[in-house]
This record gives C-alpha cells, sequence and structure tokens, in this order.
C-alpha cells in the first residue's frame, strides 16, 4: 500500500525512493542490483486485541524488514495515531541507508503501532506493548540476532524496558536476551548517553560542516557555528538534545523554536531548557515569556535565518512551502522532513541540505554500542578505567620529575582522569559522525554529476551495500 499525501504528492517511500534514484543514476547501477536494493524485504502487519477499561480495543501496527545483508535488521518502533504502512516502509529504508552511511553494520527495519499514547495509562500502555511484542516475536521480527528495535517518536527507554522483559520471559535460554532491543534504561542493560544520541550526533555533524571551509562557502555562509541564527521545529527528543547543546556550548542563536502548537520567536536567542521546562508544566508553547508566540507554527519554517533545522516529523517542507525557505542550510534532523518534490525546488536555491540519513543517525551509532555492550555482557571502560588512571599518575610523575616543575592541576585531572562508558560513547559517536561526513564530503566532490549532500550520502550507502550484494551473490 502506498499511500499517497494530500494533492496527490508522492508517498513517503516514494519519496525516500526517488531520492536514491537520483544516486543510483550518479553512479550508473546496475538496474536488478538497484532493485534488490530499494525493495523492502519482509512486511509484517498485526493486528491484536487489549482489554482496555472493560472493552476490547483492536490494535493495528507494523513491522518492515527493508534489508538483511547484515544481521540483525535494526530499526525504531513509533507509536503515533497516523502510523501507516508506507510510512514504516519508507523509514525502514532509511534505515538501510543510515546504517551504510554510518558503518554500523545493521540491515533496516522499522516498526509502527497506532496509537495515540496520551489517550492511555502507563500500565494500559505496558500492557499494550507486551502485546505487541509478543506478536513481533511470535512472526521472527524480534530477537537479538535477526531484528532489534530501539526507540522512535512516541517511545522511550520505559517501552524498550517492557520489550526486552517481554523476550526475555519466552527466551529465557537466550543468554543474549537484553540485546533484543536497545534504547532501554542503563539499570535494565541501556548504555549511558543513548537517550542523547541521536540529537548530539546532529551536533557533532554540523560542528564536522564548520570544519569544512568549502563546504562553508558554498553553504553562503562563514565562520563557525557560534553566533548563527537558528531556527529549530521540534523539541521532542531529538530537538531538545540538539537545541540545548547549540544553545548551551556552540553558542549558537536558537531565535525560534516550531512546535506543535505554534511557535515562538526572539532574535536575542531562546533558552532551550527553560523552553523545554515550560511546555512540560504548562502543556504548551503558548505563553512563554520574553518571546512573540506565532499561532501559525509552520509559517515560522520560511522566516529567514541560517540554519533550519527540522526535528519535528515527515513531509515538513513540501512543495507548499519549500519556495518560501529563506535559510542559507537545512540540517534534517527529523526523518523525511523534505518531500522529494519540495527538494526538487530547493535544489534550485542557493540553499544546502544535509540529509536525514546521516545527519540523524546518531542514535543508531549508540544503539550498535549498546548492542556490542549487550553481547559483551560488560560496561565499556570497566576493565581499563583504573589501569589508564595508573598509566596517566605515571606519566605526569615522569614529566615532573624531569622538568621539576609540577603541572597545573587541570593538566593534571584531564591527563590521569581515564575514560568512562559515557566518555568512550561520545567519542565514538564523534568519530562516527566526523568519518561519515568526511565520505560523504569526498563523494560529492569526486563526482560531477553529484552536486548535493543528499545525493552524495546515498551514493556512499548504495555503494557499500552493492559491494555486499555483489560479494556474496544473490540467492
Ligand atoms: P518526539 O516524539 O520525542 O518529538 C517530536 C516533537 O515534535 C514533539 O515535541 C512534538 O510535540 C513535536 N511536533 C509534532 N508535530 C509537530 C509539528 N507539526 N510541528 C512542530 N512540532 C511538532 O520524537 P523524536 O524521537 O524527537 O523524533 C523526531 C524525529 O526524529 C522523527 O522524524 C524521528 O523519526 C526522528 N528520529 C528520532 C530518533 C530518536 O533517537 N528518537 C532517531 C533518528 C530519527
Amino acid at each position: 500500500m502506498q499511500k499517497k499525501q494530500n494533492n496527490n504528492s508522492l508517498s513517503f517511500s516514494e519519496s525516500v525512493n526517488r531520492m536514491v534514484d537520483r544516486a543510483i543514476s550518479a553512479i550508473g547501477l546496475d538496474p536488478g542490483v538497484a532493485n534488490a536494493i530499494k525493495t523492502c524485504q519482509t512486511l509484517v502487519q498485526v493486528k491484536f486485541p487489549v482489554q482496555i477499561r472493560d472493552k476490547i480495543e483492536i490494535f493495528t501496527g507494523w513491522r518492515a524488514v527493508h534489508s538483511t545483508h547484515r544481521l540483525p535488521a535494526k530499526g525504531g518502533i513509533r507509536y503515533a495515531p497516523i502510523v501507516n504502512q508506507d510510512e514504516v516502509e519508507a523509514l525502514a529504508a532509511l534505515m538501510t541507508y543510515k546504517c551504510a552511511i554510518v558503518d554500523v553494520p545493521f540491515g533496516g527495519s522499522k516498526g509502527g503501532l497506532v496509537i495515540d499514547p496520551s489517550k492511555y495509562t502507563r500500565d494500559e500502555l505496558q500492557t499494550i506493548t507486551r502485546r505487541f511484542a509478543r506478536e513481533l516475536i511470535r512472526r521472527g521480527v524480534l530477537s537479538p540476532a535477526t531484528n532489534v528495535p530501539a526507540p522512535d517518536m512516541g517511545t522511550g527507554e520505559r517501552e524498550m524496558a517492557w520489550i526486552a522483559d517481554t523476550y526475555k520471559h519466552l527466551h529465557p535460554e537466550d543468554i543474549n536476551y537484553a540485546a533484543c532491543v536497545t534504547g532501554k534504561p542503563v539499570a535494565h542493560g541501556g548504555i549511558r548517553g543513548r537517550v542523547e544520541a541521536t540529537g548530539r550526533g546532529v551536533v557533532y555533524c554540523m560542528r564536522e560542516f564548520f570544519r569544512h571551509p568549502n563546504d562553508i562557502k558554498s553553504a553562503g555562509l562563514d565562520g563557525g557555528l557560534g553566533g548563527k541564527r537558528i531556527v529549530l521545529q521540534g523539541l521532542g527528543n531529538v530537538g531538545y538534545h540538539t537545541g540545548v547543546l547549540l544553545d548551551e556550548e556552540d553558542e549558537a542563536k536558537i531565535v525560534a523554536i516550531i512546535e506543535k502548537d505554534g511557535a515562538l520567536i526572539n532574535e536575542n536567542g531562546l533558552p532551550v531548557e527553560k523552553v523545554r521546562q515550560y511546555i512540560t508544566e504548562n502543556k504548551t508553547i503558548k505563553g512563554f515569556p520574553d518571546a512573540t508566540y506565532v499561532k501559525d507554527g509552520k509559517r515560522v519554517l520560511e522566516m529567514e535565518c541560517d540554519i533550519l533545522i527540522p526535528a519535528a516529523m515527515e513531509a515538513q517542507i513540501t512543495k507548499e512551502n519549500a519556495e518560501n525557505i529563506k535559510t542559507k542550510l537545512i540540517i534534517e534532523a527529523a526523518n523525511g522532513p523534505i518531500t522529494f518534490e519540495a527538494d526538487e525546488i530547493l535544489r534550485k536555491k542557493p540553499i544546502t541540505i544535509l540529509p536525514d540519513a546521516f545527519v540523524n543517525a546518531g542514535g543508531v551509532t549508540v544503539s550498535y554500542f549498546e548492542w556490542i555492550r549487550n553481547l559483551s555482557h560488560i560496561r565499556f571502560g570497566r576493565m581499563e578505567k583504573r589501569f589508564d588512571e595508573l598509566r596517566g599518575q605515571h606519566m605526569i610523575t615522569a614529566i615532573e620529575s624531569l622538568t621539576q616543575q609540577s603541572a597545573p592541576d587541570w593538566i593534571r585531572d584531564e591527563i590521569i582522569r581515564g575514560a568512562d562508558e559515557l566518555d568512550l560513547v561520545r567519542s565514538g559517536l564523534d568519530d562516527t559522525m566526523r568519518l561519515a561526513y568526511r565520505e560523504i564530503s569526498a563523494a560529492r566532490n569526486e563526482n560531477v554529476k553529484i552536486k548535493d549532500f543528499r545525493t552524495a550520502a546515498y551514493v556512499v550507502a548504495i555503494n557499500k551495500i552493492a559491494r555486499s550484494y555483489l560479494d556474496i551473490g544473490v540467492y
């Protein structure tokens, strides 16, 4: 089923495929291999009853497995009232390309459940989630070896813990049961830094962009991230962590925040942490002090700014508003925020787009670290932290005795400190985003047919996936 958007626009999965086709044509890939890469391999639909407040309700969910050239297949589970099969297939495809871009050895998958989580109590959500997990496990699309979900819109650590516990009860003999899902709470086998990983990855990718003078210049920008005027859409998991880091560490100015019930504008910059606190307390963005409130939030996407970060959901920039977008750089923190038709319009404008399949790959990257941690049954840094500290202590002692001078306290502390799990996760994530950016930037510079970062990112992904098909063959 290919659900069209309004006005006969392309569906989400058609939109992704059309963007991928540009890359396929740029490298002249064999059509058979191209089709094998683009086809969603398995789609499981489940419908199951759950008794809620003396009434039986039927829930509908999907798990799409787009690719299995690497196993397990990996991808989040989304809870939303408007989830549909096409969306799940499109998001599963994005996962295939995303994992390849950041060299995470997984296939691509995605799941969705049609539900408005705000209408159910915690206990009801637990019953529904556990039942959904059982349906997926029974059909072979949830296990540490074959298919590993993670959080996405509407789900978080809590749901992942329920899923892991359900799997453990059904497969107590599986010593790797904790690796059946990522994004779990740390106390239940999760990894430090996973909750913030996608937002942090977005910021690492932006910092890397600003280390490349030619890319900065071709985007019509100059200088670094500091002081740049940024419009941010969505203050959920991804948007909030992106915004806080930009606001506090990079000293960028978030001049507008767009949420589902309107937008806030302040040219002097908005304090992201305080806005989020306000939303949590008041359940709305409206009324936040020291900012102009705009009811029609979507119009604020069209505001003149240096960087626009859509971090809410898909299809926010469409053929209806693409012509009015006035930013210089778009950072696609959400999945599919720009439709194919809008992308065609934006390509004719002096706007640089860093694509979703790369920008928001921080989540799956740290999920990969969590999966490895679960399989190795040990926290990163546990074996070496004290050893490293001791070696640092010896180095300082040696330097001080050779120079006859004592090192300042801060240098001493930095050298002596051994890395803990969070340090290692952040370092691994930073390295992953930097390397991926460099590969994409190189692909863009090497092939005259490639002008944009999106096509370059898909070329990087498709070359890697095609290689795995061609090396092993198709049987
Ligand atoms: P979330 O549910 O935590 O947050 C989404 C936010 O967007 C919410 O604050 C919501 O109120 C807001 N929002 C919804 N509709 C809006 C609209 N029309 N205009 C403005 N704001 C709106 O979800 P999330 O996990 O932050 O995911 C956001 C996007 O990032 C999605 O596209 C998701 O697929 C993608 N993504 C998430 C992760 C992750 O680790 N969570 C990883 C990769 C990609």
